[in-house]
């Protein structure tokens, strides 16, 4: 889904490469943490994958396209498959919470009717229903960010990148954003967080990916921040512990929810908007959603276990739960409006972006 093959980059008029043969593969579905202290490359990192920049050397594939060689003019149709969320949220002050939100919608052209239907959907998901004509200057840091998230997810990318998506937020109002993410995660988008904050990562239990000086010096799946001992802390352990618990509880429910639940024909739709391709990433099946023990929260001040984890494609356990049906009700996806969804009938040759490289 995302891969990153021998990637450097340099920036002009600088000396140290911000990358230096970065590698690492993101398979469908997966949450992972990119952590490192404050100019280790993570915001470089979401760079490529979003093509705001090009590799200095290496290459980028993002849902099968070798970034470099989108054309500019199809640049803005690969990105509607991506949503992106930031420290400083971005919203637009004098827009409502609906305006921002529908404003994506509106760029690609939605009709009135995909719009009056999804954005209330995008702003159910992350928790806003009633705040619809709220001002972004009327919200809370971490309402705004939910809006932000809500915008990022709207139009139902596959990816979602969020740079440093806490760092404007207190403890609490990050755990919570941190669960709204690993929930849109659960839906089955694949999620990439840049974080320098170690608490959450530690907490979440999820793959991680740790920068310095633009190196790779970690890739641990299910893993945590390694020695924590030299790494500031947000709030006491307990405190962190037991709000983290309850995060991953909901999380766990919401995981159950969506195997066994309509929810899941939803679900599936992003999978769609990429016609199948012979091609690995897409042979290689999803990496499920992996339930993890709730009791690994409550060990997460412990030091991290070593256990070696299988490859990805492997990990299909017993822990595993399936959230895409194997059936869908095609009729339904209709009703939903899918074709306006992904970007379809309107002839706006976005049919090139997906695994075809
Ligand atoms: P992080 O997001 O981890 O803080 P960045 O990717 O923003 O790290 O930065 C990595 C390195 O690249 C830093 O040394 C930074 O100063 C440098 N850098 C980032 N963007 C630019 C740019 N546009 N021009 C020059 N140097 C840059
Ligand atoms: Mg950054």
């Amino acid at each position: 889904m995302i891969r990153f093959e021998n990637v450097s980059k340099r920036y002009r008029g600088t000396n140290k490469p911000a990358l230096s043969e970065v590698e690492f593969d993101v398979q469908r579905g997966e949450f992972v943490f990119l952590v490192g202290a404050s100019g280790s490359g993570k915001s470089s990192c979401l760079r490529l994958i979003l093509r705001e920049d090009t590799p200095s050397e290496g290459r980028v594939v993002v849902l099968g396209r070798d970034v470099r060689t989108l054309t500019t003019r199809k640049v803005p149709y690969f990105r509607r498959h991506i949503g992106s969320v930031f420290q400083d949220f971005r919203l637009l002050p004098g827009k409502t919470v609906f305006q921002n939100v529908a404003f994506t919608l509106q760029v690609i052209g939605s009709s009135r009717a995909f719009v009056q239907q999804s954005v209330p959907e995008a702003l159910a998901l992350v928790g806003l229903e009633g705040k619809e004509k709220r001002l972004p200057h009327e919200l809370s840091g971490g309402e705004q960010q939910r809006v932000a998230i809500a915008r990022a997810i709207v139009n139902r990318p596959q990816i979602l990148l969020a740079d440093e998506p806490t760092g404007n937020l207190d403890p609490a109002t990050s755990i919570d954003i941190m669960q709204l993410l690993a929930r849109i995660n659960a839906g089955g988008t694949t999620v990439v967080m840049a974080t320098h904050e170690a608490a959450f990562v530690d907490q979440m239990q999820r793959r991680v990916i740790e920068l310095r000086g633009g190196v790779i010096v970690r890739d641990e799946r299910h893993g945590g921040y390694g020695d924590t001992s030299q790494l500031p802390t947000l709030a006491p352990e307990t405190v962190k512990g037991a709000a983290a618990t309850a995060a991953l509880t909901a999380v766990l429910e919401l995981q159950k929810q969506i195997a066994s639940h309509e929810l899941a024909a939803e679900d599936a739709l992003p999978e769609r908007a990429v016609p199948p391709a012979p091609q690995p990433e897409t042979v290689l099946p999803a990496v499920p959603v992996v339930a993890e023990p709730v009791a690994s929260v409550s060990e997460a001040s412990s030091p991290v276990h070593s256990t070696p984890t299988p490859p990805s494609g492997s990990d299909t356990g017993t822990r595993s739960v399936p959230i895409v049906p194997t059936e869908v009700d095609l009729g339904a996806i209709e009703g939903l409006g899918a074709a306006d969804r992904l970007g379809l009938g309107r002839g706006d040759d976005d049919d090139e972006v997906g695994p075809t490289v």
